[in-house]
């Protein structure tokens, strides 16, 4: 049970006459709260006669008790031991309604140790894991029989819906004095999503602006013009691209890549489009992925990575301005695959109300930090730490046939398909009969084939443009490995990069040795294509078809919830 700290000033829309209005009653108290500091209040009563709607915000006190019913609970519920796994999607953590789940558990605790000793002991959690019934237990009692280290969950938690709501939040816990933390999703390794003491910010709820199938905004003839300054398709266009889509600050990649989709899907664009987003569905796309600088699915390395996406920042700051910040002059030399960026403008929004339609943008006239300061540091500074992202305007790209390529002794181990699995064990029986240096040879040729494909194709006779169609943010050189390679190309690159393995493999000693094994080890690099995977449209529709076939065969069904985009991996202790 949530207890509210301080009652959000009670709101209802407000009469014809304004009669016991609400909003004009307590106009000193929202006053602060939902307008900039230097409005007039007679503006603001003129507004507020006008609009039927002023959302209040809602701040709560935290239950640790809640943490423990639902992401505990739920936690221990689905989780098998044997795998450290729990065969639940992190879409279900996110949507507990506490808004306290993160994708590990341990996170709950201070710098995510599982232990009060710290470091890697998971005592506390092991515990924690064996209790059989939280539902009828208290916080305080696991606590104190499990001896957790100390909590690192927020005092109070916010659920902003707008931009008013933030930056009300922000003026709060400025005003008294608690810090903030911001949380999309809680897919932080490090748990910098939570903090003790703090007022979360969690922005589940807020405007998803990726939802339905006409989000594509394409830059035709002249582009759009968003308003004076601030117009993406130009620089859209500078970078070569056609289009763009607004992601709210709390969407989830799944939900961006359903509203591309399914706007592509209406048929009335001049082309089809992708974009270069993060491979786990529930990962946030607007918050830590992006702050962090936004690894790819292999788009990178033609594209960019995730912060070379961006058109425009709407970001709240810690002093409540409320701000969109884009590039306004770059250096478009032929050296640089992208322009460089030379020039950053802001513009402020100078009635911060929950209806867009109300905002006003000016020029900023008493900005703290510069327009580059802010571009910066919210691309790469690290999430939560210098202003609350409420929107980004990601360019999107043509979309190509999406192919993946599966590599290695362990892909071969795990497909579904039988004629691979038996080839890896072919492989194995045949590594057995031989020396340890054949063995060496392999490893050290398949990783050094690799490094070839994707730095200096030319070594090994594959085109540039098919090398760099390809790319793997979590590359895997070891040949007892499982290695995928994602390439997105008009034509299929997979016959030029299956014909260089199998030259690599006929240069090598132990071809000379043993025909029977390279032979064999020619077929270790295969298309996801020959063993039933695509090619695809995008990643975003291979990969729900490559968990349900391969990683959770079956199970599917119960571990994601229809309709997204599924995550990989799980969450974790
Ligand atoms: C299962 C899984 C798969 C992953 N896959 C990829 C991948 O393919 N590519 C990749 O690059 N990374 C990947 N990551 C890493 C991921 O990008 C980071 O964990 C990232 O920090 C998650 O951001 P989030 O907003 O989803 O999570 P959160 O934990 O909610 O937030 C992370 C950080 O961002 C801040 N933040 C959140 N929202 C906002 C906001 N609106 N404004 C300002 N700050 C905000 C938080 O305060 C926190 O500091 C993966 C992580 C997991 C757990």
């Amino acid at each position: 049970m949530m207890n509210a700290l301080r009652p959000g000033p009670s709101i209802s829309s407000p009469t014809d006459n304004n009669k016991n209005n609400p909003i004009i009653d307590n106009i000193d108290v929202l006053l602060p709260e939902f307008f900039p500091p230097d409005m007039k209040k007679e503006d603001v009563e003129f507004y507020l006669k006008k609009t039927k709607t002023l959302s209040p915000i809602s701040i709560t006190n935290v239950s640790k008790n809640d943490w423990l019913h639902q992401c505990a609970a739920t936690f221990n519920k689905y989780y098998n031991l044997k795998t450290n796994q729990v065969l639940r999607s992190e879409f279900y953590f996110i949507n507990e309604p506490s808004g306290l789940c993160a994708d590990a558990l341990s996170c709950a605790f201070d710098k995510c140790y599982g232990s009060v000793k710290g470091g890697n002991s998971t005592d506390s959690i092991d515990c924690l894991n064996n209790q059989t019934d939280l539902a009828s237990t208290t916080y305080d009692d696991v606590a104190s029989m499990c001896n957790f280290p100390p909590s690192s969950l927020p005092e109070y938690i916010t659920f902003p819906k707008n931009a008013a709501h933030v930056i009300a939040a922000i003026r709060y816990a400025k005003q008294n004095n608690v810090q903030i933390s911001i949380k999309s999703t809680g897919h932080s390794y490090t748990g910098a999503h939570t903090k003790a003491g703090s007022l979360m910010l969690n922005m589940r709820n807020y405007t998803k602006y990726a939802s339905g199938n006409d989000k594509i905004i394409e830059c035709n003839g002249s582009g759009v013009q968003d308003d004076i300054l601030g117009d993406a398709c130009i620089l859209a266009k500078a970078r070569g691209k056609d289009a763009y889509i607004r992601v709210g600050g709390g969407q989830t990649w799944s939900d961006v890549h359903i509203a591309v989709n399914a706007s592509n899907a209406v048929g009335n664009l001049s082309k089809m489009y992708d974009l270069g987003g993060g491979g786990s569905g529930s990962v946030g796309a607007a918050g830590g992925w992006l702050s962090g600088g936004g690894l790819s699915t292999g788009y990178e390395r033609i594209h960019g990575l995730g912060i070379d996406q961006i058109l425009e920042l709407e970001v709240a700051l810690p002093d409540g301005s409320h701000v969109r910040v884009f590039p306004i002059e770059w250096n478009n030399s032929e050296e640089y695959i992208n322009p460089q960026t030379t020039k950053v403008a802001a513009l402020c929004n100078t009635i911060v109300v929950a209806n867009e339609d109300k905002w006003d943008w000016q020029p900023c006239t008493d900005l703290t930090v510069s327009p580059e300061d802010i571009w910066l540091a919210q691309r790469g500074g690290g999430g939560g730490t210098f202003a609350v992202t409420l929107s980004v305007k990601y360019q999107l790209f043509q979309q190509y046939p999406f192919q993946a390529i599966f590599m290695g002794l362990g892909a071969l181990a795990a497909s579904s398909d039988e004629k691979s699995k038996d080839l890896s064990k072919q492989i194995s029986e045949k590594f057995k009969e031989n020396k340890l240096w054949v063995w060496e040879e392999a490893k050290r040729t398949y990783a050094l084939f690799l490094v070839d494909l994707l730095f200096a194709p030319e070594k090994i006779g594959v085109s540039e443009e098919a090398s760099f169609s390809c790319g793997q943010a979590g590359m895997n050189y070891q040949f007892i490995g499982y290695g995928v390679l994602y390439c997105i190309s008009a034509e299929s690159v997979f016959p030029e990069i299956i014909a260089a393995w199998e030259r690599t493999i006929k240069g090598t000693q132990l071809a000379k040795e043993d025909t029977g094994l390279a032979h064999l080890l020619s077929k270790v690099v295969i298309s996801g294509e020959s063993i039933g995977f695509g090619p695809y449209s995008s990643y975003a529709d291979f990969i729900g078809d490559f968990l349900r076939k391969v990683e959770y065969p079956g199970t599917y069904n119960d571990i994601f919830p229809d309709d997204v985009i599924p995550d990989a991996p799980l969450p974790a202790r």
